[in-house]
């Protein structure tokens, strides 16, 4: 048995917030509250909800959430935030009253835990929240996300915190179009280095087409498996950020590549997780003082969405793998 304790010796943050669960969008929306339930439901039975620091995440602020979105998409947000009933923001993303503060809870956990993070108060940490961010575009909201909540806590660990250089890690089933947006652009190139696999083709339809130079997209077709996706990590992302150095490494860490996930067409299960998490942390053991910060995105089947979390928070947390 491997045991390794985290880098630091601080621990791992669980941030989270009980405004993440009231956030709701309809009956049978898979994007649920169920889902967070889920995830909390795991790391109690497994143990290792008394093995991390479980910590409240703060509102983000406006001015967090337009260092990558712009002013009026925010305030758009802000103000339109419904007292009862439902705001549909695009056919798949909606707004009930107690979204605007899950999606600033959600966008703050990632910047709070930046923070706990570099001042070394925890060695790593893994944000439980929802909605999840990685589709919303510097000018709206998508694919059951609001706020980019990976891309609001990478542009504070670089504007705010001093940080030169950050990788961005995604490897949600759906290509993360919205952080590409954001970063793909020349102002955040040389800063972001952006790595990931997703099936496709398959929704959003992006992330083949021209990438940017700081984007290392992988592709893989529907029922690719466990071994296509090392085999990525291997020969595409790892060469990618080993000459690029990060300072901390972020990840998006969407779930539903799950074999049992049907909201998509992969075919992953923990071990893989574990796996890619191991090979993350190993690169920040050698560039970033260990210092990784992970966020919920997507994972779709209860069960399976669970177990992949506590496998994925396991390994952070330097347990057995
Ligand atoms: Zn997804």
């Amino acid at each position: 048995m491997d045991v390794r304790p985290a880098a630091g010796g601080a621990g791992t943050a669980y941030v989270t917030h009980a405004d993440c669960l009231k956030h709701e969008m309809g009956a049978g929306h898979p994007e649920c509250p169920q889902r967070l339930g889920a995830v909390n439901e795991h790391m109690r039975s497994s143990g290792l909800w008394d093995r991390v620091r479980v910590l409240d995440a703060p509102l983000a602020s406006a001015d967090d959430l337009k260092r990558v979105h712009r002013s009026a998409y925010v305030d758009l947000i802000f103000e339109h935030a419904p007292a009862e009933g439902y705001v549909q923001l695009d056919p798949d993303t909606a707004m009930n009253p107690h979204s605007l503060d899950a999606a600033r809870r959600a966008a703050g956990a990632g910047i709070f835990a930046v923070d706990e993070v570099l001042a070394g108060r925890s060695a790593n940490a893994f944000c439980a929240v929802r909605p999840c961010g990685h589709h919303a575009t510097p000018t709206r909201s998508m694919g059951f996300c609001i706020f980019n909540n990976i891309a609001v806590a990478a542009a504070y660990a670089l504007e705010a915190k001093g940080l030169e250089r950050v990788a961005v890690i995604d490897f949600d089933v759906h290509h993360g179009n919205g952080t590409e947006d954001m970063f793909g652009t020349p102002e955040w190139q040389g800063r972001v280095l952006m790595a990931s696999f997703f099936q496709h083709p398959f929704y959003p339809y992006s992330g083949t087409s021209n990438p940017a130079p700081n984007m290392v997209n992988v592709p893989l077709a529907a029922g690719s498996g466990g071994a296509a996706a090392r085999k990525a990590v291997q020969d595409s992302w790892l060469p990618a950020l080993e000459s690029f150095a990060p300072q901390m490494i972020l990840i998006s860490a969407g779930f539903d590549a799950h074999r049992e996930d049907l909201l998509g067409g992969m075919k992953l299960v923990e071990a893989d997780y574990q796996w890619i998490t191991r090979a993350l942390m190993d690169v920040a053991d050698t560039h970033a003082e260990g210092r990784v910060v992970s966020m919920l995105e997507g994972g779709y089947h209860l069960g399976a969405l669970g177990r992949s979390v506590v496998a994925h928070v396991e390994t952070l947390a330097g347990a057995a793998a």
